[in-house]
């Protein structure tokens, strides 16, 4: 029967006591996640009121932050490779790990066994549209060059993600752009989940969803976003976050199958997204890339990573996450999905060509 994009529209009537109490309908829709027990909302008469949740982001703000804390900053160079944590030799033996202008070193505070920074590129700030697809790759590749050592040296360690949170707004203690990954012996409570829907997705049908996902969005096309290499671009019906893009490395069934190609590819719609985002009038993003258990060869899932915007940086800006997301594990629709896509459409070809 395939993927179902459920939805239910619901329409209430009150009373506004701005037009005289007369009787006024009200429309809420709810999208359902097809694989996730997970439901999105959408109040159509919210869209045009997107700035009294999201303010303007202030890049001005930004700047000033930037510039009072450059001075101290240890992912600037030459700090990054000089003052940084440093592994032990045994585990890695140049204490840290490097390609370009990345630097991977351990987090001060992990939470979690194995936690690794990536200072992802030199300058201390930057604005969305100036991550570049390489910047972005060398960032990600470090990510998973540092998982593939942690289960080397030890296998129990079978679950790891690479993530990101971009300016405080997303939880980012520092302006420095910078990734985050992640090392545990049980799989993250969300990772969990969508590796267990997955597998039962996969005994039950004998296909995996994630590849049923793109032939059905791509057939659609009003939610799908671009490819590049094998690497497929959708906008989530149902997101777990605001404006969510999913990037699945279709064809990858491990962490040992994501090619060096497959990174950079990745990285290329990040940087588009980002670029899509910034004309959106966003400035911050989280991302996570969900992999399955790390030594192991999985048919039935296929690995990606879900990227979403955050509140804007501005002075008294109020959270984006309330009761909704927080503790009923919602999410609310802005923009829906399908307008998101058309906006972002521009920045796919861009990148294509
Ligand atoms: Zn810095």
């Amino acid at each position: 029967m395939g993927i179902e994009f459920r939805e239910e529209k619901h329409i209430k009537t009150f009373h506004n006591p701005l037009n005289n109490f007369t009787p006024e309908s009200q429309e809420v829709l709810i999208r359902f996640d097809p694989l996730l027990d997970h439901f999105a909302v959408f109040n159509p008469a919210l869209e045009d009121k997107v700035r009294l949740f999201f303010g303007k982001h202030d890049w001005t703000l930004v700047e000033k932050v930037a510039q009072a804390t450059k001075e101290a900053c240890f992912m600037c160079p030459p700090k990054v490779r000089e003052i940084t944590p440093r592994y032990p030799e045994d585990f890695i033996p140049e204490g840290r790990l490097v390609r370009g202008e990345c630097t991977l070193f351990p987090n001060l505070f992990p939470i979690s066994p194995r936690h690794a920074v990536i200072a992802v590129g030199e300058a201390h700030f930057r604005k969305l549209d100036e991550f570049s697809p390489e910047l972005v790759a060398d960032g990600l590749a470090l990510g998973l060059d540092f998982l593939r050592l942690v289960t080397d040296e030890d296998p129990a360690m079978r679950f790891g993600c690479v993530c990101a949170n971009f300016l405080p707004p997303a939880g980012a203690s520092l302006v420095h752009p910078h990734f985050q990954v992640v090392a545990n012996k049980e799989a993250f409570p969300l990772q969990h989940r969508l590796l267990e829907k997955s597998l039962a997705h996969y005994s039950r049908t004998g296909k995996n969803f994630w590849e049923e996902l793109i032939t059905e969005e791509r057939a659609r096309g009003e939610r799908f976003l671009g490819q590049f290499g094998r690497v497929v671009f959708l906008a989530s019906f149902a997101p777990l976050g605001s404006n969510e893009i999913l990037g699945l490395i279709e064809g990858a069934g491990s962490l040992s199958e994501i090619t060096r190609e497959d990174i950079l590819d990745l990285a290329r719609g990040i940087s588009a997204a980002l670029k899509g985002y910034e004309e959106m009038g966003y400035g911050t993003f989280n991302f996570s890339l969900f992999l399955p258990p790390l030594g192991e060869r999985t048919p039935w899932f296929t690995p990606h990573l879900r990227l979403i915007t955050r509140q804007n940086f501005y002075e008294n800006y109020r959270t984006d996450d309330y009761f909704l997301q927080r503790q009923l594990a919602s999410e609310l629709i802005l923009t829906p999905p399908e307008k998101m896509a058309q906006m972002m459409h521009k920045f796919f070809k861009q990148e294509a060509s």
